[in-house]
């Protein structure tokens, strides 16, 4: 134990590093026990280190993978730089191909000096790496984030995330960025970061402030002729930007009276939903949230001219399934007010972003005929770490694109429409450019 070591749980001096891997300090039993639920992920892990390749300087990190809940031990190849602005050289990370994007891109970096959840500084940087693009390149939401911070994670983190560590060394009159191996503790400075990154800009809100602020500008005379109008959108054409696309999923009772009225049969059908509705007050489901893709679901006052008494509606019960680890009563059920004579209800992304009638189906039936199948099957639900697992296996976006696939080519036959160009919720394979994901 170096007397130096501090507690990675509340900063105190003169801590003691964990007995089995070394790579974290606490001060007592009870900072431990409070740490070991993130620390057990790895301890075993960074006491039997992967093998160090040898053919070039590395160093230790950890990868959040956007594929897989479980972070990784990975050492990062180092090699020390020099230019011309540098004569002392410093050490260059090669983390492209770990983030999956050409050299070519240089990483987006978070640079954390401080632990701001249990107020204190750190006596080293801890960095993330992140592709230069991770919102718009078709990335996937980082399930290993969603999972370290079970499911709470307030900023949309997309693709592999990289994390090291390094401390900034004076060399000459240069301050020199010198990395080392990441540790363990780094882990829960990383998992508190990202917990707080981003909370205070709700998904969605940016487009709403941008709209208020043209609007201002717009209303007010006197700075609308400092605005340039060839960059500021018309009113009308905000008007629309106003509206997101959504999905309303119909009730039993509404689909029978559609199809005497108008001869068909239709569940989903899309609309236009304005800024300003109800539904973004809603929480977003459960199932959603895990999987990275934050739906709304608000139920529809009945037409009164209606009648008929059938207001079950299954596709919005599934999107509504209790399916957090920790809530054992309901797993695997929906809330009471979610099971019976729901009526028609309105979906929509809560990033504002259009949902298609059939991204909408493909996910109530991904929730009803996989999702509520693995959960049914989940022998002990008694089990908050069987549980758990059951919900990483099966809820990702790995799993729904898998099944979509699959859905795809039934619903050509079934549905009567052609669902080819049907993309994935979840980023599309279209506008990535051809890059790797
Ligand atoms: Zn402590
Ligand atoms: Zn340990």
């Amino acid at each position: 134990m170096a007397p130096t070591s501090t507690c990675v749980i509340c900063n105190k001096r003169g801590a003691n590093d964990c007995a089995s891997c070394k790579s974290a300090s606490y001060c007592s039993k009870a900072c431990q026990v409070l740490d070991w639920p993130l620390h057990k992920l790895l301890c075993k892990k960074f006491k039997k280190l992967p093998s160090r390749p040898n053919n070039m300087p590395s160093q230790l990190a950890i990868l959040l993978s956007a594929d897989d809940p479980d972070p990784r031990l990975i050492w990062v190849p180092s090699p020390q730089e020099y230019t011309e602005y540098s004569e002392t050289g410093f050490q260059n990370p090669i983390t492209e191909p770990l983030l999956g994007q050409p050299i070519t891109h240089s990483a987006e970096r978070f640079v954390v000096t401080k632990n701001e959840v249990r107020g204190y500084e750190l006596d080293h940087s801890v960095v993330l790496f992140a592709r230069d693009n991770w919102l718009n390149d078709g990335s996937k939401p980082n399930q290993a984030a969603l999972a370290l911070t079970d499911w709470e994670l307030p900023y949309d983190w997309r693709g592999n995330i990289l994390i090291m560590s390094f401390k900034v060394v004076a060399k000459g009159r240069e301050g020199i960025e010198t990395y080392q191996n990441v540790t363990l503790g780094d882990l829960r400075t990383v998992v508190d970061y990202l917990r707080r990154y981003g909370i205070s800009i709700e998904r969605g809100t940016e487009h709403d402030s941008l709209w208020a602020m043209l609007k201002q500008i717009t209303d007010d005379g006197e700075e609308k002729t400092t605005v340039d109008t060839r960059t500021t959108p018309t009113p009308n054409k905000y008007k629309e930007e106003k509206n997101v696309k959504g999905v309303i999923i119909k009730c039993k009772r509404d689909i029978d009276f559609d199809k005497k009225e108008n001869k068909r049969w239709e569940r989903y059908s899309e609309v236009s939903v304005a800024k300003d509705h109800a539904i973004w007050k809603e929480p977003s489901t459960e199932a959603s949230r895990i999987m990275g893709l934050p739906l709304l679901v608000h139920q529809l006052p009945p037409n009164p001219a209606l009648t008929g008494s059938d207001l079950d509606n299954p596709p919005a019960t599934y999107l509504n399934l209790t399916v957090d680890p920790k809530k054992a009563e309901m797993w695997g059920f929906a809330p009471p007010e979610w099971q019976n004579q729901v009526g028609s209800v309105l979906v929509v992304r809560k990033d504002g972003k259009s949902l298609s009638r059939e991204q909408a189906w493909a996910l109530a039936e991904y929730m009803q005929f996989r999702v509520a199948d693995a959960l049914g099957d989940t022998n002990d639900p008694g089990d908050v770490r069987q549980r758990r697992a059951t919900i990483l296996k099966i809820l990702n976006w790995k799993c729904f694109d898998a099944f979509l696939e699959n859905f795809k080519v039934e619903m050509t036959d079934a549905d009567g429409k052609d669902w080819s160009n049907v993309r994935s919720p979840f980023g599309t394979r279209e506008n990535h450019r051809g890059e790797p994901f």
